[in-house]
């Protein structure tokens, strides 16, 4: 995937008529289930919204499709995903803080995964974890995110929406940006600027992914105006 200069795109300028949409409506009462592609998404799509869950008691997990291996492809395959994952502890202890949000990993391929690549054993393990938080809704990225991991997860929750009859909610993150049809689910905005502060907090959490704290000259670096976007902007879902 190639990284957009700029934040601009048809996503972004549908999103401005968007209306608002509440908590309560993103996230029953009850278990709330995040299906995420790398440690990061989650923070850069729905950073605010997952601290007022957290906020309002709901009973988070998460499950992460990919380690996050492949951002820094010098780099030592276990050094990384240990930093990959200290960073993700480290974001959702701020999002979510005095409570521990679980996290399942499948460990699928980064870069590269599909739907298919969960065995009928990994299904188990995962609908197993699932099942400790009878998720009334699942929150994943988006089916025009353009990144085959972010289509994997997308796939993966749907399934389990399916399986738990669970709402099942998508925030764009790289398929804000550009010019891509938009997707079928009418957009919606949610803000609580009282959480903005945590966001920011939990996104300089990823040190790896934002700054040159690992020397590699492959590396995958978010640009400033794209970090500054996700910051400062409401964060976008739709339904399905
Ligand atoms: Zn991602």
């Amino acid at each position: 995937m190639s990284v957009p200069a700029s934040a601009e795109g048809s996503v972004l300028r549908a999103a401005q008529g968007g209306t608002v949409v509440a908590l309560a409506e993103l996230s029953p009462p009850g278990g709330l289930l995040l299906v995420m592609p790398h440690p990061d998404d989650e923070t850069l799509g729905c950073g605010q919204a997952l601290a007022a869950a957290a906020d309002a008691g709901r009973d988070i997990g998460l499950v992460l499709v990919t380690d996050g291996e492949a951002s820094h492809p010098s780099c030592d395959r276990g050094e990384l995903v240990a930093v990959r994952r200290a960073e993700l502890a480290a974001a959702l202890a701020v999002l979510s803080p005095g409570r521990t949000i679980p996290v399942h990993r499948l460990a699928l391929p980064d870069g590269t995964s599909r739907r298919g690549d969960l065995s009928g054993e990994g299904w188990e393990a995962l609908l197993a974890f699932a099942n400790t938080l009878d998720p009334r809704a699942i929150w994943t990225t988006s089916p025009i995110d353009p990144h085959c991991d972010h289509a994997a997860a997308h796939a993966i929750a749907r399934d389990l929406a399916e399986h738990f009859r669970a709402a099942l909610w998508s925030a764009p993150v790289w398929g804000r940006f550009g010019e891509r049809p938009l997707p079928e689910g009418e957009l919606r905005l949610f803000e609580a600027p009282a959480l903005a502060e945590r966001k920011f907090r939990a996104l300089a959490a990823y040190r790896s992914q934002f700054t040159d704290l690992i020397a590699d000259p492959e590396a995958f670096l978010m640009p400033e105006a794209l970090l500054a976007h996700f910051a400062a902007h409401p964060e976008i879902f739709h339904c399905g």
